[in-house]
């Protein structure tokens, strides 16, 4: 696994933004993410050691890309074409986009994207159920071979199965918020999401708790260092391959 950050700073634009971690975490050393600029790390995928070979090996697998930023910022247009050229050149790589703009996505593709590239799974967010039915239409509909939804943090009950019956979702990550400002996870909302994965067979990830948990009514503050082990002690994360193998 490997992250690969090929620009920084970001805009918000919907309430799953008010605490980002990016600015939470460039407010703390000083600096305004806000400003929008390329890295260092922008041409990662293709970078290479003396012997003349990539730095990001294929045993490297997953590259998560776009972790401090978004990967269809508007800011970020000019950049983003010689990004498509990498991620086209490293096919041995299997490349995560994570996004708030999927309603970016047709004018950010490159000219030979056609159905979508095998080895790139976009994943669209949504924090509450009005994102859910704005964004997830837009995921279902585009040309993308892989597709996976995270709700994290998720800020209210959300319905999906009507997405997941598609059979086009092939992975829900749900979680709570972290830092000081965290708004409260209600333990029904995960387990309502993981009821209609266990119903449509989507494989789903409890993947933290967030600062504010509640629990049969009763609100717990979670220290960071607990929050993604008391996500995984729970065992309320499901894949429905490992079921098979149970039964
Ligand atoms: S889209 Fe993501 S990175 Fe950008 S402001 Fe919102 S939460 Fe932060």
């Amino acid at each position: 696994m490997a992250i690969w950050n090929p620009w920084h700073g970001c805009r918000k634009i919907s309430p799953g933004c008010a605490n980002c971690y990016v600015y939470r975490r460039d407010e703390s050393i000083g600096k305004d993410a806000g400003i929008i600029t390329k890295t260092g790390d922008y041409d990662l995928p293709i970078r290479k050691n003396r012997q003349g070979e990539y730095k990001l090996s294929a045993t490297d697998g997953t590259v998560y890309a776009c972790m401090t930023s978004d990967f269809f910022l508007a800011e970020a247009d000019e950049w983003r074409q010689f990004c498509w050229n990498m991620i086209r050149e490293r096919k041995d790589l299997s490349f995560h986009i994570i996004t708030k703009r999927i309603d970016r996505f047709l004018q950010c593709i490159p000219p030979d994207w056609g159905d979508g590239w095998d080895h790139v799974t976009i994943c669209s967010t949504c924090e509450n159920q009005d994102r859910a039915d704005y964004r997830l239409p837009l995921l279902l509909s585009l040309p993308i071979k892989h597709r996976q939804i995270i709700s994290e943090p998720m800020l209210g009950e959300i319905t999906l199965g009507k997405y997941l019956q598609t059979g086009k979702i092939e992975h829900i990550t749900c979680g709570g918020e972290s830092g000081p400002n965290a708004r409260p996870c209600d333990l029904n909302w995960i387990l309502k999401v993981r009821s209609e994965c266990m119903q449509f067979g989507v494989p789903f990830t409890f993947k933290q708790t967030g600062a504010l948990f509640i629990k049969d009514g009763k609100t717990y503050h979670i220290e960071r260092k607990y929050q993604m082990s008391q996500a995984k002690k729970s065992g309320y994360s499901y894949d429905p391959k490992q079921e098979k193998r149970n039964t």
